[in-house]
């Protein structure tokens, strides 16, 4: 009851409004002209620690603010980027606005990090690590406050240079996350070679979670075994304070999901940090 109004409290009251009706589907032309006029744009899902409920980072998750359709969610644009060979167009703008963004929230006094999904495609490029890391360095973070998230089968189709991409990633300072563990291929396989520092357990697991023994065992074992790696374990899609509490008593280590706040604009983002980091001051009374 507590850790309800806690999370009541600092649950954003201005609901951000994502388009609800499916947008005519767009051309690549389209997209990459909204691209090209800066039209996109990272809004930010907290990543909140279950013990303290402070706010420790975000996921960027990427937004077509469109003149004429409103807020497009990312299903609308990212495969045709994906499958035209454009998606670096994107993921280049995330990026950059995302580390300013993460700059300004550490000069205002909160040290968080970002997180920031890599497409598959994108790790088939050799010099993709370069790339990255002078984009970020020209911002003057420390790129340990950038997670690069990548999906299972991101990191399988092209797996040699894949991995070497991961690997120079990881020398230049920047954190790895496998992004929705447990629904890819070979899954184990890439849990050895990678140098990842977090394991996103995919909302399918968590969603049923208090209803189905069995998503329960497979999440518990999730979480005990990203312990034993010694990394950390996050929980997507935490959408009721019965999921919270479920994967807190399983020892989850960070909740993100619609319970504790939708993605939502930088300045949104801004205000959400100290509310919550009030919150978890309170509950240590
Ligand atoms: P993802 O990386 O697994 O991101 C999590 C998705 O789950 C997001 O959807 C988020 O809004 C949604 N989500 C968060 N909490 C909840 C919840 O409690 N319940 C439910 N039902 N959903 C929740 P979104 O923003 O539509 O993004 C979908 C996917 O698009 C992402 O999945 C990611 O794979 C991709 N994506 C988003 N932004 C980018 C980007 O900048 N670059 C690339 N390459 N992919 C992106
Ligand atoms: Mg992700
Ligand atoms: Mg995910
Ligand atoms: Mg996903």
């Amino acid at each position: 009851e507590r850790l309800k109004n806690l999370l009541n409290s600092y649950r954003p009251k201005s609901a951000i409004q994502i388009a609800e009706e499916k947008p005519a589907p767009f051309s690549l032309d389209e997209i990459r002209q909204g691209i090209s006029e800066a039209q996109f744009e990272p809004f930010f899902q907290p990543k909140v620690d279950f013990k303290s409920g402070a706010v420790i980072g975000a996921e960027a998750l990427a937004r077509w603010r469109h003149p004429d359709h409103g807020i497009i969610a990312p299903q609308a644009f990212i495969p045709l980027l994906e499958e035209r060979g454009n998606i670096d167009d994107l993921t280049f703008l995330m990026l950059e606005r995302s580390a300013m963004a993460c700059k300004e929230l550490h000069e205002s006094g909160y040290p968080i990090s970002i997180s920031i999904n890599l497409s598959r495609v994108s790790l088939h490029d050799a010099t993709l690590a370069d790339k990255i890391a002078k984009v970020v360095l020209k911002t003057g973070l420390d790129p340990k406050y950038i997670i690069l998230e990548i999906t299972e089968t991101a990191a399988m189709t092209d797996v040699a240079h894949a991995l070497e991409n991961l690997a120079r990633l990881c020398m230049k300072g920047f954190a790895l996350s496998i992004d929705d563990y447990g629904t890819g291929y070979s899954s184990l396989q890439q849990l050895t070679r990678i140098a990842f520092s977090e394991l996103k357990i995919d909302q399918f697991f968590v969603k049923d979670l208090v209803h189905h023994e069995s998503l329960r065992i497979v999440v518990q074992s999730s979480i005990d075994m990203a312990r034993r790696l010694g990394v950390k374990s996050v929980a997507e899609g935490v959408e009721t304070q019965a999921d919270w509490e479920m994967l807190a008593s399983l020892g989850c280590d960070t909740a993100q999901g619609y319970y504790i706040a939708r993605p939502m604009d930088f300045e949104s983002f801004r205000q959400f940090i100290p509310r919550a980091g009030v919150a978890a001051l309170a509950q240590n009374l």
